[in-house]
């Protein structure tokens, strides 16, 4: 891959850590309130504030991961290899990029992670 690639697809990588890193905290401030506030509610109450709790952390836990995944092509970008599929070698297809900057997979190889899953 070219340095003027490499610095475009780092832009974007950036770009988008900036956006998962303050989605992620604005998840954690959520659920502290929604702790605070559960004091005095009746038992109804707590339970679908639970419920809206549980289903901000497994949203939050989607959010971690992918930023986990931004920031290890961030590192693929500094270190090199980032372009090329972690399982096969070849190069991750161009549009593929575009769309998925983060990803670490080709699509033949994406596919069969996802067919095995
Ligand atoms: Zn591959």
């Amino acid at each position: 891959m070219r340095a003027k690639d490499r610095k475009y697809f780092k832009n974007k990588l950036l770009q988008k850590r900036l956006e998962l890193i303050s989605l992620v905290q604005k998840t954690e401030d959520y659920g502290r309130e929604a702790n605070t506030d559960a004091e005095g509610m009746d038992l109804a109450d707590k339970a679908s504030s639970s419920y809206t709790k549980e289903l901000m952390f497994s949203k939050s836990d989607s959010d971690r991961q992918l930023l986990q995944e931004v920031v290890d092509a961030l590192n693929r970008i500094e270190e090199g290899g980032y372009g090329e599929c972690i399982n096969c070698g070849n190069a991750v297809e161009r549009k593929r990029l575009e769309a998925v900057p983060w990803s670490p997979l080709c699509l033949d190889c994406q596919e069969q992670a996802e067919g095995a899953g």
